[in-house]
């Protein structure tokens, strides 16, 4: 079965089609600049020259319509034709309080993905577009949501409520979410399979390190807790947002340098983290370059950086009453040993022993970076959040086609 999965923004849509059979890519790609005068659709296919092409793509029922014809191209496609394609699952960020898993859509899915905009202004419509756009293109083709906020549905309340009238929780589900739930899932599970060891007699703190961030414990298999809350702004340090501050930073803000509450929100948001602390970028390698020139505000910036992570860590174990696992997944995660030595140096006393070796190797598969004797395991894994989509995708269609197949006519 192929499943194409889908992540679509406001002006932008990615893709990406999986053969579920062996679980491997055909084709990916991108389409940039959707409703601007020149729109630029990027096609990648595993050992051929990226494909680019510019046109003018008004919404998202043409940047689909776009897609299939470039996985259907004679010379650049992979596939003869779109029947070939047997399912698509979407990325949605927000799924509130009323999706615990994926599912497939239906109108009932798609009206409560609608109720939810409020919760994710800047994602969740854009979702709803490419769920649209796919409907339109391919009618009879099954579709599934996969949500970012789902895998935290198993948080406890004395993990996910806030002490502030509980009249704003029941009115208005004002509450933690928290994010990057696939990540957080996907790498889990690698984790638990790397280390032959069944995921629910773990302890594992997972951090989502990239230019958003987040940590979840994941306790037995189930977050347990996680950074980000409501919204993606709470937690850890970011590339551009602040991470956790005193709520009254903000009213004192707005008073004292006449600011207006959308001024304030888009500077926590989009001028804070470790371009507003560096002075030099929201990208960790330049951070990190900065700092190796002497640029100390950089360095100041990265070690707050670290510093924030590790206090997750920290938290979450005495959250758990325990710790076996650490996971770095996400591109600073994955590729900065800097940084994880910086946040594991710190955390020595639950008997963490980083192997210095293994912390600097090059790779892109999963590895254990502590040393053997080392009382609670670090690994590196590259998240892969497309595949959960697909194996989602593929296994929710097959679990309605058996049911169908057993319904008597
Ligand atoms: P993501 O949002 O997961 O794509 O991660 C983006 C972040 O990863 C950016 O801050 C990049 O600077 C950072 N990143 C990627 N490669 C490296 C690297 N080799 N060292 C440090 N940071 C990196």
């Amino acid at each position: 079965m192929n499943v194409l999965v889908i992540n679509a923004g406001s002006s932008s849509l990615k893709y990406q089609l999986y053969d579920m059979s062996t679980e491997s890519v055909l084709a990916k790609g991108l389409v940039e600049r959707i409703g601007m005068d020149s729109s630029i659709l990027t096609h990648e296919v595993e050992g051929q020259p990226e494909v680019r092409e510019v046109s003018e793509i008004l919404e998202h029922t043409t940047a689909v319509r776009k897609v299939l014809d470039m996985l259907t191209h004679r010379k650049f496609g992979v596939i003869d034709s779109v029947d070939e394609i047997q399912a698509v699952g979407h990325r949605v960020v927000h799924g509130g309080e009323t999706f615990r898993e994926s599912v497939l859509i239906d109108a009932n899915v798609k009206l409560e993905i609608r109720k939810l905009f409020d919760l994710a202004p800047l994602h969740n419509p854009a979702h709803m577009m490419g769920i649209v756009a796919v409907e339109t293109n391919l009618p009879d083709v099954p579709q599934a949501v996969v949500f970012d906020t789902a895998f935290h549905q198993t948080m406890p309340p004395t993990s996910y409520l806030y002490a502030i009238p509980m009249v704003l929780y029941r009115k208005h589900k004002i509450r933690r979410y928290g994010f990057h739930g696939t990540s957080h899932d996907y790498v889990s599970q690698t984790a638990a399979e790397f280390l032959g060891r069944p995921l629910e007699s773990l302890k594992m703190v997972s951090c989502h390190i990239g230019n958003g961030a987040s940590c979840t414990a994941i306790l037995h298999g189930k977050s347990y807790d996680t950074s980000m809350g409501m919204t993606p702004l709470e937690g850890l340090m970011m590339g551009t947002r602040s991470g956790d501050l005193d709520p009254a930073v903000v009213p004192f803000t707005i008073n004292k340098e006449d600011l207006t509450l959308n001024e304030v929100n888009s500077m926590l948001n989009k001028h804070s983290g470790l371009l507003a602390v560096s002075g030099v970028s929201s990208d960790m390698r330049e951070v990190v370059q900065a700092m190796n020139e002497g640029n100390e505000s950089a360095r100041l910036a990265f070690e707050m950086y670290a510093y924030r992570i590790r206090k997750y860590i920290g938290a979450y174990a005495a959250a758990m009453n325990g710790l076996d696992v650490i996971v770095f997944t996400a591109g600073i995660g994955e590729n900065s040993d800097l940084l994880r030595k910086k946040v594991c140096e710190g955390l020595t006393f639950l008997g963490l022993e980083l192997d210095e070796e293994r912390n600097q190797a090059r790779s892109k598969q999963t590895r254990r970076i502590t040393t053997d004797s080392s009382k609670v395991d670090v690994l590196v894994v590259p998240t892969n959040e497309e595949l959960l989509i697909a194996r989602d995708t593929y296994r929710l269609v097959q679990k309605a086609a058996m049911a169908k197949s057993e319904t008597p006519s």
